[in-house]
């Protein structure tokens, strides 16, 4: 028997895959499924930054590239902060990663391991987790909370630090939940991590350019007195309709930063060439399709909002941002999880179970409003009919 180590016994995974694994196999036997699971954007890449790559390997840029990714990207970066934030970041403190997920990878293995504690949103991305478990680490779920908009609070936040603690995983706009949490609270977490300068903070900011109703993102960039232990995880895959490029991008603390690059050169060595030229189209050229989507994003939201609160024993709250919306549907009698299998097998629906965020998603769903405004339609008008017909298993 072949003898693997006990970390991958406690590795999780992201049940959005395999729901989507299941969509698919449903509509090749030629179900009609509405995909309402997966987190990615229904519009293609801008047609520029795929020129941009044809163009990279045109010009021949074949090879391996820097560990960190190529300058004139980690530049890019470095200037789309400043446009946008305000904020100065060293071109030499970015690393150019093959997704955002890789910067959690990287910064949870850098801090977990047996006897120590890992703060994380919950509900949250499953991987954070996932990953916390998989170091040894003790996971501590952050509780995010429906009555407090799905914001995190800053008090709660800081009442779970222990000497034990090494890092603070935080994320708004969120996933599952779309949540934002306001800019004051985020000022009083920052302004509460002073009385622990050991903590290191992950902010995953993947979501910061869809938010909604006149709201600010507020980076944890902005914050200098932070920056010596701050991780900020971004990339392109949600802000540039780019989930199969695999481009993220990362701000490390120079202490940090080049633990992280040997990390790189060990596993991955660089993200390809191509793709990273067409990051830098991506940053640099028009914004008019990031606008664009954010406004079609804009409309679903109010029209899954309105439509899941129609729904009978449904009470959903209203997404500040993401294309996320996680109704509360406890009052239908079903448990999250059976209900969304149920939706999926039995009305063609494709939702995630709350639980498959953490144990404080059991109650909801999680709907990704990424799809036409047609196919959300349906997929209520379907949902509508599911709750009213069938009672609870
Ligand atoms: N962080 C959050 C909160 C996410 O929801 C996701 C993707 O769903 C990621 C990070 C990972 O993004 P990527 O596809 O670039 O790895």
């Amino acid at each position: 028997m072949l003898k693997t180590v006990d970390a991958f016994d406690r590795i999780g995974e992201e049940n959005a895959f395999a729901v989507l694994a299941r969509a698919t196999k449903l509509a090749s036997e030629g179900r009609d499924i509405v995909n309402l699971g997966i987190g990615q954007p229904d519009f293609p890449t801008p047609p520029h930054v795929v020129e941009a790559a044809i163009k990279a390997l045109r010009d021949g840029h074949h090879g391996y590239t820097p560990a960190t990714g190529i300058l004139p990207l980690r530049v890019a970066v470095s200037k789309d902060l400043n446009r946008r934030f305000g904020v100065e970041v060293d071109p030499d403190l970015v690393m150019i990663m093959p997704g955002g997920k890789v910067t959690m990878y990287a910064a949870i293995l850098l801090f977990g391991e047996p006897g120590v504690d890992i703060l994380y949103p919950d509900p949250g991305f499953p991987i954070y987790r996932s990953m916390i478990e998989f170091t040894g680490a003790n996971p501590i779920p952050v509780p995010i909370r429906e009555e407090n908009g799905f914001a995190f609070s800053a008090e709660e936040t800081l009442s779970l630090i222990t000497p034990k603690t090494r890092l603070l995983i935080i994320n708004s706009p969120a996933n599952p939940t779309g949540g934002v949490t306001p800019k004051a609270e985020i000022e009083k977490l920052v302004k509460g991590l002073e009385r622990f300068p050991d903590v290191a903070i992950m902010s995953d900011e993947i979501y910061d350019q869809l938010i909604f109703d006149g709201l600010e993102h507020q980076t944890l960039l902005a914050f200098p007195e932070i920056r010596d232990r701050l991780i900020l995880l971004n990339g392109w895959s949600k802000t540039y309709a780019m989930t199969g490029w695999r481009l993220g991008w990362s701000v490390w603390p120079k202490t940090l930063y080049d633990k992280v690059r040997k990390l790189a050169v060990n596993a991955w060595s660089c993200v390809n060439a191509p793709t990273q030229y067409a990051g830098i189209a991506a940053l640099e050229g028009p914004q008019d399709a990031v606008e664009h989507m954010r406004a079609e994003f804009d409309k679903r939201r109010k029209l899954v909002t309105e439509g899941l609160n129609a729904l009978p024993g449904v009470r959903a709250a209203t997404p500040k941002g993401a294309f996320y919306a996680f109704p509360n549907v406890a009052e239908t009698g079903w448990k999250a999880k059976p209900l969304a299998s149920a939706l999926l097998e039995d009305a063609g629906v494709a939702v995630i179970g709350g639980p498959d965020f953490g144990v404080l998603g059991e109650g909801y769903i999680r709907l990704s409003y990424a799809n036409s405004a047609e196919n959300i339609t349906r997929a209520l008008e379907r949902m509508g009919r599911f709750l009213t017909e069938r009672k609870a298993a």
